[in-house]
């Protein structure tokens, strides 16, 4: 398979690594000049769990033009639209496109640009980390679970096949949009409310008024998974978000990283700020998930990303 990494961030170049090491032929899309050189002239350097160098191609995504099987998407949410844009020549009437971002809605995007029936959407639980150009830090284990809009599972076989093949530990699931909600209630729940406090997840669930909090964004997160979704195992959910608090608990997440750390815009919009929004949809009030939306946004402001 011709399989292009659309987005060769942190998780990108997880993905690409890892796929490479598969008979299956791996291309990174990025439009960060200095990473493109460093892996052009160096090739990419991971460490962590693994020590290792490999030649992989690197191009920007409007330099592409061989039709892809198989596109990966992982950039930050709000990149999802401009590099979709821009990788449409490649996309080609058999091409699968597959969504790993965190958050909700990417399928909405999607279908903008890909037709129904090569759309999948994922979830993953692995984690990566960069370094710098061309480097990335490769720790712990996780999974992916993914599927397709319209059922074609034994179409989907071979992508998971190879997947698994790199290690990656894939499966089918036929209710993916479930782990997609699940995997967006943790980040919902802990991202923005240690971003705004400046805390670790131990500091926040450590306390009466923090664990408020959360479960204040919590209840929202479901209320707005049940009235679109149907179904959602609330229960199994918050052990989930308990279970991985304690397992995270002296990290600061994701969003704190790249809003505190190093001043980039988050992924605010598709967590809490969705909710807000598919909660105003269908008549239910969001007010946790619309004053941690306001207070990033005024973060984001004041530091001039917005
Ligand atoms: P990242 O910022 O490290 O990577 C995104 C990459 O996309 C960047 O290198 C950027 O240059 C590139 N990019 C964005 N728009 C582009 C465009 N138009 N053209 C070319 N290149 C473009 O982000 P990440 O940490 O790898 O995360 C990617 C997604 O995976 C996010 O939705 C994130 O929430 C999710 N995720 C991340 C982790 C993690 O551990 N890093 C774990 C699970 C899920």
């Amino acid at each position: 398979m011709l399989v292009y990494i659309a987005g060769a961030g942190a998780m990108g170049c997880r993905f690409g690594y890892q796929l490479s090491k598969t008979e299956n032929e791996v291309i990174l899309l990025d439009n960060w000049s200095a990473h493109i050189e460093a892996i052009r002239q160096d090739g990419l350097l991971i460490t962590g769990d693994v020590e290792d160098r490999v030649q992989l191609p690197i191009m920007l995504p409007t330099e592409a033009t061989r039709q892809a099987d198989l596109i990966i998407l992982l950039t930050k949410a709000d990149q999802l639209p401009k590099m979709l844009q821009d990788i449409k020549p490649i996309i080609g009437k058999e091409t699968k496109v597959l969504s790993l971002l965190n958050g909700l809605g990417h399928a909405t995007t999607m279908r903008r640009f890909v037709p129904e029936e090569n759309i999948m959407v994922g979830v993953t639980i692995w984690l990566a980390g960069l370094k710098g150009p061309g480097h990335a830090h490769l720790e712990g284990t996780g999974s992916i679970s993914l599927q397709d809009l319209t059922g074609q599972v034994a179409a989907v076989a071979p992508i998971v096949e190879m997947f698994n093949q790199a290690g990656l530990k894939a499966q089918y699931d036929e209710n993916v949009i479930q782990a997609i909600w699940q995997k967006a209630c943790v980040n919902g729940t802990m991202n923005p409310t240690c971003t705004i406090l400046d805390c670790t997840i131990g500091e926040l669930f450590g306390t009466e008024s923090g664990l408020n909090l959360v479960q204040g964004i919590f209840k929202e997160f479901i209320a707005v998974a049940k009235a679109e979704v149907g179904n959602i195992d609330e229960e199994g959910i918050w052990k989930y978000i308990m279970d991985a608090s304690k397992k995270a608990a002296s990290h600061y997440p994701s969003m704190h990283q790249d809003l505190v750390q190093h001043g980039r815009k988050t992924e605010i919009d598709f967590l809490n700020g969705a909710v807000v929004f598919k909660g105003k949809r269908v008549g239910i009030p969001t007010p946790y998930c619309q004053m941690v939306t306001d207070m990033i946004h005024t973060k984001e402001s004041i530091l001039g990303l917005r």
